[in-house]
């Protein structure tokens, strides 16, 4: 029987490759302009990493990860970069670098999750982290960048949710309320948002279950929530964050009940959503983790950051066609074709050739197919130190000499 891939992971056909690319090229020139540079970090990492770095008590270190034995280690493959590129940032010691650190990424992420619309196990993101400033200027920044990134690539119709989730003392008092309104209902949620109770309550607030959602309209639970109260300090943070986004013009909306499924955010968290994506309708998802560079083992550096996920992003913008060739030489000497197609190559053009000596018509018909040019070299070319240049779409022809044709380009 045929091997096939494996259920929620997908191969990205060529055809597919030139929206890759240009939504890749994007990335490239947003980052650099605000001074983002590249990291590429290993796919697998200790299965502690993240561990520590995700938190115990999340969906996808409790359920979600690709781990395996390799000679008494446990590794895994990554869920998502920012704990590798934390452990990059220490492991180089970049905290000795000029700050701020601000790095970004691309490449494929795992994750063992039920496959449909929008939700692979083996996915790709791009994100941006930025390491050594405590300001909310380094949050509207990064937010910032994200919403030119989207516009680059031609989103619309998206919508940025924020919130701040405080100090750990402004969630303590948040996450008491919440367990008071939850406890008498507990029996009715999800087997996780029970765990969850014990575990981290705030990530009921993220639960995806219909009936959980239920329970909590029914008894007006985020009513009589209310928001989280925060501390002068973080006010203060949260207040300066949003008096910049709207400098900037960053259209958001406040949900004081955005948490984030990941257990080292601190203050800032974020959502960027679309309206033409279904149930899945997150793009990008981010905030501050100041405590998490030391939770890693490192000194106390403050850092805020933001991944989007590269299939959804994909699903977003306009088909993009690869362009056709440019040449394609048209021989029954193959040895003759080979070497005019390196020579137009040499000159940076785009050039096939049939790797055959097949009838001209059939090695025109395909050339008509891939290219915009055909380039003739028959007996009489040959002989006469000439081409025949002609274009496949006009169907005009002309004859040229060759060095000068080739001089011309
Ligand atoms: P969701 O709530 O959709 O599960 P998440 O909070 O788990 O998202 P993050 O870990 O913040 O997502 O990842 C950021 C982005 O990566 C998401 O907004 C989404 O675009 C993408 N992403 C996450 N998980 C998947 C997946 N299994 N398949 C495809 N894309 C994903
Ligand atoms: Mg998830």
């Amino acid at each position: 029987m045929a091997i096939k891939t494996q259920k929620g992971t997908k191969d990205v056909l060529p055809e597919e490759n030139a929206q890759w690319k240009k939504i890749l090229d994007s990335a490239y020139k947003i980052f650099r302009q605000a001074n983002f540079k590249r990291i590429s970090t290993p796919i697998f990492e200790a299965t502690e990493l993240f561990q520590r770095g995700v938190g115990d008590s999340t969906d996808i270190v409790n359920k979600e990860m690709y781990s395996f034995d390799k000679n008494g280690h446990s590794l895994t493959l990554r869920p998502e970069n920012t704990a590798g590129v934390v452990r990059a940032f220490l492991e180089h010691t970049m905290q000795r670098d000029i700050q701020p650190v601000k790095l970004w990424y691309f490449g494929p992420m795992f994750r063992y999750e039920r496959p449909q619309a929008g939700r692979q196990r083996q996915f790709h993101q791009i994100g941006v982290e930025m390491f050594g400033s405590e300001d909310a200027s380094a949050d509207a920044d990064c937010i910032y960048t994200a919403v030119k990134f989207f516009e680059s690539v031609g989103l619309q119709n998206l919508s940025v949710e924020l919130n701040s989730l405080g100090c750990n003392d402004c969630r303590d008092k948040f996450r008491a309320k919440l367990k008071a309104l939850i406890e008498p209902h507990l029996d009715s949620l999800c087997e996780d948002c029970k765990k969850r109770f014990e575990t981290n309550p705030l990530r009921i607030l993220d639960c995806k279950n219909p009936d959980c959602k239920d329970v909590f309209e029914k008894n007006q639970i985020l009513e009589k929530l209310s928001k989280l109260e925060l501390c002068e300090e973080c006010s203060n943070h949260y207040e300066k964050l949003k008096s910049y986004l709207d400098m900037l013009n960053v259209k958001y909306v406040e949900n004081p009940f955005l948490v984030r499924g990941l257990d080292y955010y601190t203050r800032t968290v974020f959502e960027v959503k679309s309206e033409n994506l279904g149930s899945q309708n997150a793009v990008c998802g981010g905030g501050r983790y100041d405590n998490l560079v030391e939770t890693l083992g490192g000194p106390h550096v403050p850092a805020v950051g933001w991944a989007v996920g590269m299939e959804r992003l994909y699903s977003l913008t306009e088909k993009v066609e690869e362009p056709k060739l440019d040449y394609f030489v048209v021989s029954d000497n193959i040895k003759e074709a080979l070497k005019l197609a390196n020579e137009l190559r040499s000159k940076d053009k785009t050039a096939e050739l049939d790797y055959s000596s097949r009838k001209f018509a059939k090695q025109i018909e395909k050339a008509g197919k891939i290219s915009n040019y055909a380039v003739i070299v028959g007996e009489n070319e040959l002989e006469q130190g000439t081409l025949t240049v002609k274009n496949l779409n006009t169907f005009e022809q002309q004859t040229v000499n060759r060095e000068e044709f080739l001089k011309s380009l």
